[in-house]
């Protein structure tokens, strides 16, 4: 079995060439005359093997991976229970279409979302294969639900990039930008932003819920749709107490609270989900990335009476829960419960907000440092001021990558750099990784 081999790849940050090297030049250039433009172009070294937290490049280098692909391999890479379970199935079937015949594993999936996502109220699932759609449909299930229509967003959400998402999405370029028309019936109100606004959770949901109140009328709003930790936008954590008055006047108003949790669920913020930490308790969650170590999958979990109410027939498609995607994903439950991961998220924490902070006191561009269990992040500013410093996040990135660290750029003004490391990266692994993310920071203040 393929679970039984030796490490075929290392475990330590190694390059052999320059970065990136020949064999990944001469793939960029066959890929400039077929992929599309329009695609971002990272980090341009071609990867062909990965195992735990190391990717090796097809020049033989080895990168230390501190962006788990946008926080989907949370369980690291390589995992031999995912491998077996994907493997096995791949063997016995790969598609039938579940709402043609269905299959067991789609249904363990939905056992699991029931029991894992926060509250003990009954819940039913519907799986989908990118996060985008488990957002609309999530936004399609409270529509139906409650009879309403206006769904309330927040200054530097990330939904997504289909048409309905790009609504939600709060940043133009590159996203939007001349993209539209978009979807009508979205509303936007401020985020709490602790570093910039200043606020209390509870002053900054007091702003928001009056602009929901003047401007929309809680009557009509069917939703609102929060990252409890927003992704994109910044690694954005609002200060206490927002997320559980939001939820409060949902419940009070008889709108529909939805956390996307895409990015901070599984483990990720070192509980199962990120609304876990104060104990916020949505009507729907919708998740993807760190679902199925890789996979793609994605959930609408939710109220039974909410899920319930939609006709036979109003949820699916063509693959959503697709066989091997569905085993992956118990392999990947799996292994974030057998592994106690959640705990090691919050060990990860500790050692990057300890590493940072002490790097922030040296230097003049790192604003801020937060975020929480594996998910942390450091905003760049102007020496003396709170103003948004990209060209220093851009040569920080450059650096990491020059040096084989894989590290990613978020942000609404492009001036946040995120860590998303695997839970299963070790502490040798991650304190090498800071120490170039801090000769990186150094370089560029
Ligand atoms: C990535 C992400 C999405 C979109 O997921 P896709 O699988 O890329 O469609 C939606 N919401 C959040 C918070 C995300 O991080």
């Amino acid at each position: 079995m393929v679970s039984s081999l030796e490490s075929l790849v290392g475990t330590t940050r190694n390059l052999v060439t320059e970065i990136p090297g020949p064999k990944s030049r001469a793939l960029h250039e066959r890929r400039k005359a077929v992929v599309s433009a329009g695609l971002t172009q990272g980090f341009p070294v071609y990867i062909e093997r990965a195992e735990g937290a190391i990717l090796v490049d097809v020049d033989g280098n080895r990168l230390l991976d501190l962006g788990s692909g946008i926080a989907v391999t949370t369980i690291g890479h390589a995992v031999p229970e995912l491998i077996d379970a994907v493997s096995q199935q791949v063997a016995a079937f790969t598609h039938t279409c579940f709402m043609v015949t269905p299959y067991e594993s789609y249904v363990a999936v939905c056992e699991e979302l029931a029991n894992l996502t926060p509250g003990s109220h009954a819940k039913t699932s519907a799986l989908f294969n990118s996060g985008s759609e488990a957002v609309e449909n999530a936004v399609k299930i409270a529509r139906l639900a409650t009879g309403r229509q206006a769904i309330v967003v927040f200054d530097h959400a990330y939904h997504g990039r289909t048409n309905l998402t790009l609504a939600l999405t709060a940043k133009n370029m590159p996203y939007k930008d001349r993209f539209g028309p978009f979807a009508p019936e979205i509303y936007r109100v401020p985020m709490s932003y602790p570093y910039h606004d200043g606020l209390s959770g509870a002053e900054a949901a007091a702003r928001a819920i009056k602009i929901i109140e003047t401007q929309v009328g809680a009557k009509n709003v069917a939703a609102l749709l929060i990252e409890p930790i927003q992704g994109e936008g910044g690694f954005i954590v609002p200060a206490d107490g927002f997320l559980p008055a939001l939820s409060q006047w949902t419940t009070e108003n008889g709108a529909v609270f939805i956390a996307d949790e895409i990015q901070s669920g599984f483990c990720r913020t070192g509980d199962w989900f990120a609304v876990d930490h104060e104990g916020v308790i949505p009507d729907i969650v919708a998740t993807a990335k760190g679902l199925a170590g890789g996979m793609p999958l994605a959930a609408v979990t939710g109220r039974v009476e909410l899920m319930n109410q939609v006709h036979e027939g109003g949820l699916g498609g063509t693959y959503g829960g697709n066989p091997v995607a569905a085993v992956a994903a118990l392999a990947t439950i799996k292994t974030l419960r057998d592994r106690n991961l959640a705990a090691r998220a919050r060990e990860l924490e500790g050692i990057m907000l300890t590493s940072l902070r002490s790097l922030q006191k040296d230097v003049a561009i790192i604003g801020d440092v937060r975020g929480r269990g594996a998910m942390i992040a450091f905003e760049l500013v102007q020496p003396g001021t709170k103003d948004a410093n990209a060209t220093a996040a851009k040569s920080i990135v450059n650096f990491c990558n020059q040096n084989g660290v894989v590290a990613i750029v978020c942000g609404t003004y492009g001036n946040v750099i995120r860590l998303l490391p695997p839970l299963v990266i070790t502490d040798e692994q991650l304190h090498d990784g800071l120490s170039v993310i801090a000769a990186a920071v150094r370089a560029a203040g």
